[in-house]
């Protein structure tokens, strides 16, 4: 496995199915190119390695360009042109072979496709070591493709992530995350923390509750504690800085969990972005959003009911009981609108027995991890 800046890549296409694939390919060339003079342009950055391998294997003549898209301000009725910078030949009238290290989306090929249409070339091919199929929606044909691979993200033999990983002779993936990561949502008093107590049994995943960790570091006396002592108080969010980068820290000590029951995170949308992009760099995603459904009358006495036990003095006092309950309708329940556009938000009605609760949300879960 290998790191290239935040994100792990595990091997993928290894060295020699690279070069028997080049194998092929430059035969196919040679049988069908090898008296024809053909211009190979090579399209940088990522097909330097390709193009090289190829051209090498090549018997007859040829010339060679390397050329990269390029623009220029045109006239007002041409707007911004498209180039192709690096060209040391005309083109016209010639036979050109493009060499791409990969075809996905295929919209550079389009542009390419234009300009030598223009230029009047004899004829030309496409010729790609890559190809994804699932991402390619354009109809130019690909005349000779190496290897049809999966729509997933690949770095090395010449392709980058962010300007690294050019230089690797093999093809690496993306690591894929097995992990399962749920948000238990819902208002103060709804009983996410005693179902994610038990649901992190049932299905092996680690509960992190950003309350109980502001609590731990009260008890302890840390500066974090004591920094988000006043906040908690009164009922009010501990600012999204501090809470954001205490989670990615409980995050990253239980880096091979199974997945997180994440439980009053996030609480607002800056909360909802940072564990959204804090997670894909981790390659992997909120799977689910599950809320528990309570009435706000519930809630209370539920709340005042606990904090005869709980030794919270946020669940003591009714003013700070309902300023929570304020604050999560005036910050936090916009979030159900969040993860619901994205098809990923799970009502589940969060009154009854823990046992039916459990029961509920479980048939979401199972759904889920199946
Ligand atoms: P909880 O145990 O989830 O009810 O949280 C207790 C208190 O901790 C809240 O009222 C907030 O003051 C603070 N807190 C917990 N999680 C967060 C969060 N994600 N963002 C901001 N403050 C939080």
């Amino acid at each position: 496995m290998i790191k290239l800046h935040d994100l792990e890549f595990e091997p993928f296409i290894s060295e020699g199915e690279i070069t028997s694939t080049i194998e092929k390919i430059s035969e196919q060339l040679n049988r069908d190119f090898g008296d024809k003079k053909p211009v190979f342009l090579g399209v940088l950055n990522g097909s330097f390695m390709f193009a090289s391998e190829v051209i090498k294997r090549f018997k007859g003549d040829c010339e060679i360009s390397f050329v990269k898209m390029g623009s220029y301000e045109g006239t007002e009725s041409t707007g911004k042109v498209k180039t192709l910078l690096g060209l040391n030949q005309e083109l016209k009238g010639r036979t050109v072979i493009l060499l791409e290290d990969i075809v996905d989306t295929g919209n550079t090929l389009v542009e390419i496709d234009q300009i030598l249409k223009q230029g009047e070339v004899k004829d030309y091919k496409v010729v790609t070591l890559f190809y994804k199929p699932e991402a390619y929606k354009k109809n130019i044909p690909l005349d000779y493709i190496g290897m049809e691979i999966p729509n997933k993200f690949i770095v090395g033999y010449g392709l980058d992530y962010d300007g690294l990983g050019r230089n690797l002779t093999q093809v690496y993936k993306r690591k894929e995350s097995k992990m399962t990561n749920l948000v238990l949502f819902g208002p103060p008093g709804a009983g996410k923390g005693t179902q994610a107590t038990i649901l992190k049994d049932k299905y092996d995943l680690v509960h992190i509750s950003t309350g109980d960790v502001f609590r731990f570091n009260i008890k302890n006396q840390t500066a974090l504690g004591l920094s988000a002592k006043s906040y908690i108080d009164k009922g009010q969010l501990v600012p999204d800085e501090v809470t954001i980068n205490m989670l990615k820290a409980e995050v990253e000590k239980n880096e091979d969990a199974n997945g997180f029951i994440f439980d009053g995170f996030p609480r607002t949308e800056a909360q909802a972005d940072a564990l959204e992009e804090f997670l894909e760099s981790k390659g992997t995603m909120v799977h689910a959003m599950i809320a528990l459904e309570v009435e706000d009358n519930i809630l209370v006495e539920r709340l005042l009911e606990r904090g005869k036990t709980s030794g919270r003095p946020d669940d003591a006092d009714e003013a700070v009981i309902r300023n929570r309950i304020k604050v999560y309708y005036d910050e936090t329940a916009i979030l159900k609108n969040y993860y619901q556009k994205q098809d990923r938000y799970y009502g589940v009605d969060g009154v009854g027995s823990i046992e039916e609760i459990t029961e509920r949300l479980s048939v979401v879960i199972d759904k889920l991890m199946k």
